[in-house]
């Protein structure tokens, strides 16, 4: 596995050179994320908190942990004194926690707001209606150790193209619509986390920021 020259092709794939791009390293092995790294990466995503915990400290301080899977509440803690962005923020319970636990700590946490757009019940986040609530509560005005900074979602997984660009192109609309409310100010929507190995280049057409791409750089997982 040449994860330098896989990084060299993705980049070079990109349809716009200044998206972000989160290594997603979960369940490679520590020797990987430092190819990765000596490459120039410094940001990877995991989705285990406890595979977190356990390469963080093997890996030099600079580095960016993303972590971008389902999230549970007890599990916040561990992660909350380092993580750089919360992606999969998928329910307003999940986002007070994660305020609870910045304030604990006296740290304002980054996150994002996981959108469901796709047509799968499996995949996690809220619908327009969810999110149009949780803005407009009096609780959601008062929270003060988290930071907003935009939008993530997954696609459908299929080979339909079409489908998937739809979805993209409906998270952007959601992320233009938020903009163009009243927000607090701990929401700073720049960010739309979207696009992964098998869709990053629909993804920035349709205005992604930040894709987070897994088995291009390190090879399939089992
Ligand atoms: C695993 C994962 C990825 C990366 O998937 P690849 O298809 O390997 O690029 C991206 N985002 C999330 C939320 C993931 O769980």
């Amino acid at each position: 596995m040449d994860i330098k020259a896989n990084l060299d092709s993705v980049k070079k794939s990109f349809i716009n050179p200044d998206c972000k791009l989160v290594a997603v390293s979960k369940t490679k092995p520590i020797e990987a994320l430092k190819a990765a790294y000596a490459a120039g990466i410094r940001d990877f995503g995991e989705n285990k908190v406890q595979e977190i915990q356990a390469k963080q400290p093997e890996m030099p301080a600079d580095t960016r942990w993303h972590m971008i899977g389902h999230l549970q509440s007890n599990k916040i803690k561990y992660i909350a004194p380092f993580v750089h962005l919360i992606h999969g923020v998928d329910s307003f319970k999940l986002l007070k926690e994660i305020d609870k636990q910045g304030k604990k700590i006296d740290r304002i946490i980054p996150v994002l707001i996981q959108i469901h757009i796709a047509e799968e019940e499996s995949k996690f986040g809220f619908d327009w209606a969810e999110l149009d609530e949780m803005i407009a509560s009096k609780e959601f005005g008062e929270l003060t150790h988290v930071k907003v900074i935009g939008l993530m979602g997954m696609a459908t997984f299929t080979e339909n193209q079409d489908q998937v660009r739809k979805e993209f192109r409906g998270l952007k609309q959601i992320f233009e619509e938020l903009k163009n409310r009243n927000l607090p100010e701990f929401v700073d929507l720049k960010e739309i986390s979207m696009g992964m190995s098998g869709d990053y280049q629909i993804a920035q057409e349709e205005g992604s920021t930040m894709v987070r791409i897994g088995s291009a750089i390190f090879g399939s997982r089992n």
